[in-house]
């Protein structure tokens, strides 16, 4: 590990300034960024650690709920109005790492977290996401955890956020604030896709700290969060999905449907849910929104079993969430 200086601020104004000091990264629960300095594949030169900052509650906003970054990761998905408004969070975020690791995640760090693609870990391999322009060793080569829906070739990794799917689904915003100003990113706009520039896993621009998470009244009908990992006790997924479906007698209202473990950022399938608002329930359209949710997508070789995967996952968890809904 490279050497670094560190500091721990106390309130926000003064984490913003010194994110401003040359090579200056924020540090808050440290489960994902110490592992990748260890690797060097980041080397800030100096830590801000964020986990002082007044950023601790979940309180009601507008019918839904703020979240503030530094809530850990087990004290969100036990939260009663979680756990009763916002079910598919609360199973998402249990669904992720060990009890140890959530205990100390943040809401902010969980949405920053980094690939898991072997070769990022790996500095004798190149890797574009951590050395621009060096390659990519996933392309060819064991690419069994990689992406099948927007990937590029100049990177085909994934997110691993268990929490980001479920945000997706539930059209979370992430609030912002640098020395500048605050804004409210939509999730769903928050991660962005390889293209040429896959060393960017998101649109925050330097110096800019996650305050909160967002969460709008919930919406209306059942919600499951569906996981898929080789080793159920902890695993990152292979395909997870966060699905939301409203039904009037046998016809479906609405469904959002919100994918892990497949794409470069939490992948919303908009066409299957377009497909599902009006249709008749049934085993049938469900396994249709299924292949509609990955239509276009495309194996790498090793992971090619992912497309079947994710099309039976999205039917299985729109079918567990019609049948809470009916319950
Ligand atoms: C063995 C293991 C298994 C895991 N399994 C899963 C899993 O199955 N599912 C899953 O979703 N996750 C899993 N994780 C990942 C874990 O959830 C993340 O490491 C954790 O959520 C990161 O949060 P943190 O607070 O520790 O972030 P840190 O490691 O402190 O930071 C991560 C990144 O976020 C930045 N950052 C942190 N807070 C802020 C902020 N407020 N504003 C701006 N930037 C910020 C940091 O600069 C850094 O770049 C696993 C981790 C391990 C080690
Ligand atoms: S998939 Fe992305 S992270 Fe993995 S080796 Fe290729 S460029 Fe690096």
């Amino acid at each position: 590990m490279r050497a670094f200086t560190y500091e721990r601020p106390v309130d926000t104004a003064a984490a913003l300034q010194a994110i401003g000091k040359p090579g200056a990264k924020f540090l808050a629960g440290g489960t994902n960024l110490l592992d990748l300095m260890k690797v060097e594949a980041e080397v800030p030169q100096h830590l801000v650690d964020v986990s002082r900052l007044p950023l601790l509650d979940i309180t009601e906003e507008n019918g839904g709920l703020r979240i503030g970054a530094m809530v850990t990761n087990s004290d969100l998905a036990a939260h009663a109005a979680v756990r009763e408004r916002y079910p598919m969070l609360s199973r998402a975020l249990l669904n992720g790492a060990s009890g140890q690791l959530r205990n100390q995640a943040t809401a902010g760090g969980n949405l920053l977290q980094r690939t898991r693609c072997y070769y990022f870990y790996d500095p004798s391999m190149p890797c574009n996401k951590r050395a621009p322009g060096s390659g990519c060793s996933a392309l060819h080569g064991f690419n069994r955890i990689h992406a099948i829906l927007g990937a590029s070739e100049t990177c085909i990794a994934v997110h691993p956020s268990d929490m980001a799917v479920a945000l997706a689904a539930l059209d979370a915003e992430v609030e912002v604030q640098s020395a500048t100003g605050r804004r409210r990113i939509k999730l769903t706009e928050f991660h962005r896709l390889p293209e040429s520039t896959p060393q960017r896993d998101t649109v925050l621009e330097n110096g800019e700290l996650i305050t909160a998470v967002i969460l709008p009244a919930p919406p209306a009908g059942g919600q499951v969060y569906r996981k898929v990992r080789d080793r159920a006790s902890y695993d990152f997924a292979l395909v997870s999905v966060a699905a939301l479906i409203d039904i009037d007698g046998g016809r479906i209202r609405s469904a959002r449907i919100a994918l892990g473990g497949v794409a470069h950022k939490p992948w919303r399938a908009a066409e299957a849910e377009r497909q599902l608002a009006g249709a008749t329930l049934s085993d049938d359209t469900l396994a249709a929104a299924g292949e509609a949710a990955v239509r276009g997508a495309q194996g790498r070789g090793h992971n090619d079993f992912k497309i079947q995967l994710a099309a039976r996952t999205v039917a299985r968890a729109l079918a567990d969430a019609a049948q809470q809904r009916k319950a």
